[in-house]
């Protein structure tokens, strides 16, 4: 382990197998001792059996029904709380990607307990006091801004809420304050390096960063290798979820294979979606999730939607916390073309593999009579937009071959200018599909 990446918390980081399954056994019977007092988890354990007095761990745990984005959906929050409203001091809510937003509570001591795991994560990748961290996450209900500024106080470095958007400026603020760090979502960083170009500043020469956060979406490694590469920076891929408070759930270290799950807060399982059975270890499933950190609104076994699985083995860093897969996409991110199941990520792994292919990607589905259609339209650099026509036609042919050998299927490959595409401050829309219209 590099000696410079040591430990925020090294009592609970250093634990071992043995001693963080004491600890979850634990705090997992104390936070469904919590949840027995919320009006969902009373009734569900009534219903169910459940004696919580008798509830004994981890082997207990599987009895307890999965919890479904739905039924966050179908009950009104409050249900979900084990203490009165008064006692909340704060309210975040999910990005509504896929639908209605899930609203989640907190109480001053969850939104400590979270601040801690975030200051976890960015310690671990060598954050200090003498950095200055610049988050250009979203403010407000989003979790990824207040999570990470709380996170990044926490440890003592100046933090700048410079917010989402706003790219000139963003790069203003790094040139001002020296920044170190970043926190952006990695669709948003790739764009900004063209911003950069425009602006007539080198990030890699004229700024000091060394260190980027990259979460909130499915990325490829390719996606984070071009990152690294465009600012001289370390990209270091960040897994949360508003549900289980926000970032700070599972967090690359300095060897960057694989991230972490904080195995002291969380319980984690992988299951099949279809049987909901759990997968053979090591095999790709969904990630279920128990929160023990949280104290106003602790939830059991929810079903995030993100596939992963468990990689094998100890990490060289010496954390003994298991480590997930990054994420391949969402049960819903998956689209069928002509009978083929494809994940935006398939596409992605190929384009930015390949030379010429720019910083953006739209994935368009459309009916033509009765026959499917794939459309990828590819931003390209400037240098092969600007060079000569054969450059583009074999790009073009080698992006389709490409694409066609990996997900079995022939989409129409359109190159166009770069920063032609919409590009979005938040979360980056992949898949346009046009077919029920
Ligand atoms: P929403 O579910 O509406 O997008 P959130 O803002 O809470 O709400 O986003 C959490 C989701 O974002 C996760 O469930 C996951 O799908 C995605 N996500 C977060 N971090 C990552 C990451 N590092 N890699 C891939 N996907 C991520
Ligand atoms: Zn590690």
């Amino acid at each position: 382990m590099p000696q410079e990446h040591g430990y925020w918390d090294p009592a609970v980081e250093r634990l071992d197998r043995e001693e963080l399954t004491r600890l979850q056994e634990r705090r997992l019977r104390e936070t469904v001792e919590a949840c027995s007092r919320s009006p969902y988890y009373s009734s569900l354990f009534r219903r169910e059996g459940i004696d919580p007095a008798r509830f004994r761990g981890l082997e207990d745990l599987r009895r307890i029904p999965f919890l479904e984005k739905q039924d966050l959906r179908d009950n009104p929050p409050t249900y979900f709380l084990t203490l009165p409203l008064d006692d909340m001091i704060r309210v975040h809510s999910t990005s509504g990607t896929t639908g209605q937003a899930v609203v989640i509570f907190h109480t001053r001591e969850d939104i400590e307990a979270w601040a801690e795991l975030v200051a976890r994560c960015m310690y671990m990748t060598g954050l200090r006091r003498s950095d200055v961290f610049q988050n250009m996450m979203g403010y407000g209900l989003f979790t990824g801004g207040l999570g990470f500024h709380y996170g990044a106080e926490r440890i003592g470095a100046l933090t700048i809420p410079a917010g989402a958007g706003n790219s000139r400026r963003q790069v203003q603020l790094m040139l001002e304050f020296g920044t170190t760090a970043v926190h952006v979502i990695p669709s948003y960083a790739l764009y900004l390096t063209e911003v950069f170009k425009e602006m007539g500043v080198d990030p890699r020469r004229q700024t000091r960063l060394r260190i980027a956060y990259i979460g909130a979406e499915p990325h490829s490694e390719d996606l984070r290798r071009r990152i690294e590469e465009a600012y001289g920076v370390k990209a270091y891929n960040s897994y949360g979820l508003t549900e289980m408070s926000g970032p700070g759930v599972a967090f690359e270290c300095p060897e960057q294979e694989g991230m972490h799950v904080w195995e002291d807060s969380f319980v984690a399982e992988i299951i099949d979606p279809s049987t909901l059975e759990p997968v053979p270890e090591g095999e790709e499933g969904e990630l279920v999730l128990t929160c023990m950190h949280r104290r106003g609104m602790p939830l059991l076994r929810y079903r995030t939607r993100d596939l992963t699985r468990f990689l094998p083995g100890e990490c060289p860093c010496g954390r003994g916390h298991r480590r997930i897969a990054r994420i391949k996409g969402r049960t819903d991110d998956m689209f069928i073309i002509k009978g083929v199941n494809v994940f935006p990520m398939q596409v992605e792994q190929v384009l930015l593999r390949l030379l010429g292919v720019g910083s953006n990607y739209l994935i368009q589905l459309e009916r033509d009579g009765v026959r499917d259609e794939m459309r990828v339209l590819v931003e390209v650099t400037g240098e092969i937009w600007q060079g000569d026509v054969r450059g583009l036609r074999s790009l073009q042919k080698r992006i389709q071959e490409e694409l066609r050998s990996e997900i079995l299927v022939t989409p129409q490959v359109e190159l166009v200018e770069p920063g032609s595409l919409p590009q979005s401050e938040g979360k980056a829309v992949r898949v346009v599909d046009r077919r029920g219209d």
